[in-house]
C-alpha cells in the first residue's frame, strides 16, 4: 500500500472548504508508520546528526520515532506557555493573524546539526518560525522534512528560500 492510501482525507475540517489530511490512520498502521519514518530518515541514515526538532503535536510523534532511529536528542517546540523552563520565542504567521512559538533557550548548542519534522507543510509558516527560533540558538538547520507537502501553498519554496533543504514524501494538490 502507498504511503498516500495510509492518509484519511476529512473534508469541511476544521472549517468548511479545507480538505483536512488525517495522518493518524497512517500512525495506526505498523507498516505504513515504519515506512514513513524510514523514508524519512534515509538520507541521514549512518551520518551524525545532533537533534531533531518536532513541532507541536504531529511533529513530536513523527520527530521522536526519527530521532531514536537517527540516535539523536529531541528537540520540542511548542506554542507559547508550555514549556517549563526559561524559553526563546518567535511570532509566526498563522493562515489568519500571527502566534507565538517557543523552544527551551538550551534546547539546541551552537553549531548542532538539526533536522526539523513535521508532519504536513502548507503556507510554510510554522516551519519558518521554528528554523528562525533553531537558527536563534546556533543550530545549523540541516533540512526539514515533512510526510506531506501540500505544493500549491508554497511553503517549501519559503523553506528552501532561507537556504534550508526540504523533503517531503507525498504531494496533495
Ligand atoms: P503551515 O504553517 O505550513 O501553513 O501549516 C502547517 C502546520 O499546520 C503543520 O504543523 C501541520 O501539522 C498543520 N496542518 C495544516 N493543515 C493540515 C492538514 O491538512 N493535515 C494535518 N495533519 N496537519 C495540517
Amino acid at each position: 500500500m502507498s504511503l498516500a492510501a495510509a492518509i484519511r482525507t476529512i473534508p469541511d475540517y476544521p472549517k468548511k472548504g479545507i480538505l483536512f489530511r488525517d495522518i493518524t490512520t497512517l500512525l495506526g498502521d505498523a507498516k505504513a508508520f515504519r515506512r514513513a519514518v524510514d523514508e524519512l530518515v534515509q538520507p541521514w541514515s549512518g551520518s551524525k546528526m545532533d537533534k531533531v526538532a518536532g513541532m507541536e503535536a504531529r511533529g513530536f510523534i513523527l520527530g521522536g520515532a526519527v530521532a531514536h532511529q537517527l540516535s539523536a536528542g529531541f528537540v520540542p517546540i511548542r506554542k507559547k506557555g508550555k514549556l517549563p523552563y526559561k524559553t526563546v520565542a518567535v511570532a509566526y504567521e498563522l493562515e489568519y493573524g500571527v502566534d507565538e512559538m517557543e523552544m527551551h533557550e538550551d534546547a539546541v548548542t551552537k553549531g548542532e546539526r538539526v533536522i526539523l519534522v513535521d508532519d504536513l507543510i502548507a503556507t510554510g509558516g510554522t516551519a519558518q518560525g521554528a528554523i528562525r527560533l533553531l537558527q536563534k540558538q546556533g543550530a545549523e538547520v540541516v533540512a526539514a522534512c515533512f510526510v506531506i507537502d501540500l505544493p500549491d501553498l508554497g511553503g517549501a519554496r519559503k523553506i528552501e528560500a532561507m537556504g534550508v533543504p526540504v523533503r517531503s514524501l507525498i504531494a496533495f494538490d
